[in-house]
């Protein structure tokens, strides 16, 4: 057994790191099966105007349909993807079948307006330039306009931000496809940050909006990041939404989209559908 000798210094290598090592080693060789099987189901959760209460678009959540194990939830193979290239073929495979769904519905249903589709992007993303083509291959198969488009990028990036990255979200933003920055809150940002890559649209993380539960509850840095996106000319989703008092609560601080199981869950292209239709009748 390693002695320790302070911080850092040594490690002990228990058997329980062992077996998870192995365990992401196997997740990692299946997921490369994965991708060559395409065993990946894409779900797509509401995102509602809290001035309408219309569903505005959808956020795009990957899952992994195994043969064996059913159905996994990306937080138990994504991290693992990404600390290789995987995540690039997982991340494309979703935008392609994002796209292309949302092309059929805007098609199917012209009268809900503009619904839009937003993406999550791995930060290791902003490392390759070829994300761009990527992205005009795929704006030219599915003919959707770059404004249907939205992509969240978490605030870990910004620990890698590069002349590269910038280049990478200028083009984006060339395209008209809207900049997104997810889970606000958690991560590493600093506001000037928030300055320099301009995103058009905040994410207030879950964690936050989960301290809401009463109506007497204090909101204070919901409110503060509300009136901050606000000021810097950005939307604001609130992640997370499970309750009416929330919902309420919300709109009363001026956030102006929500998105939860209060509202919906993640569904199947199926149900969303389903949905759609049902928003399409006209209420006489
Ligand atoms: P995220 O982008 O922050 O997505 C929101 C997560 O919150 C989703 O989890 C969603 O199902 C969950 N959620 C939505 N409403 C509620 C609610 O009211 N209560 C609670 N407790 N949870 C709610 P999901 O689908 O498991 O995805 C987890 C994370 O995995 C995502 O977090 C995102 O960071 C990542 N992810 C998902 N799909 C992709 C993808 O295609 N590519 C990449 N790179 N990452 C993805
Ligand atoms: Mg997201
Ligand atoms: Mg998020
Ligand atoms: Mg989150």
């Amino acid at each position: 057994r390693a002695k320790a000798k302070g911080p850092g210094t040594s490690k002990v290598f228990k058997p329980s790191m062992h077996t998870h090592v192995m365990k992401r080693l196997q997740v990692a060789n299946e997921l490369q099966r994965a991708i060559e099987r395409q065993e990946f189901i894409v779900y797509y959760q509401p995102i509602i105007s809290l001035d309408s209460d219309r569903i505005d678009g959808f956020e795009a959540l990957v899952r992994w349909q195994h043969q064996e194990k059913g159905l996994i939830a990306p937080t138990d193979f994504i991290p693992i993807a990404e600390e290789t290239e995987a995540i690039l073929k997982i991340d494309q495979w979703v935008l392609r079948h994002a796209c292309t769904q949302l092309g059929l519905w805007q098609q199917q249903f012209p009268n809900l307006g503009s619904l839009t589709m937003s993406v999550n992007l791995s930060s290791k993303h902003l490392a390759h330039p070829s994300l761009i083509e990527v992205l005009d291959e795929i704006l030219a198969e599915t003919g959707l306009g770059g404004s249907s488009l939205k992509v969240e990028i978490t605030e870990s990036f910004v620990m890698e931000q590069s002349k590269t990255s910038l280049d990478i979200l200028e083009q984006i933003k060339q395209r008209k496809i809207e900049l997104c920055l997810d889970d606000f809150g958690t991560g590493y940002s600093s506001l000037s940050y928030l300055d320099c890559f301009s995103f058009n649209i905040l994410k207030i993380d879950r964690s936050f909006i989960k301290r809401l539960v009463a109506e007497q509850d204090r909101c204070e840095i919901i409110k503060a990041i509300v009136d901050l996106a606000i000021t810097l000319n950005m939307q604001v989703v609130a992640e997370g939404v499970e309750t009416n008092v929330q919902r309420k609560r919300l709109k009363a601080l001026n956030c102006g989209y929500g998105q939860g199981y209060g509202f919906f869950p993640p569904l199947d292209s199926q149900n969303i559908t389903r949905l759609l239709e049902q928003q399409d009748t006209p209420i006489n």
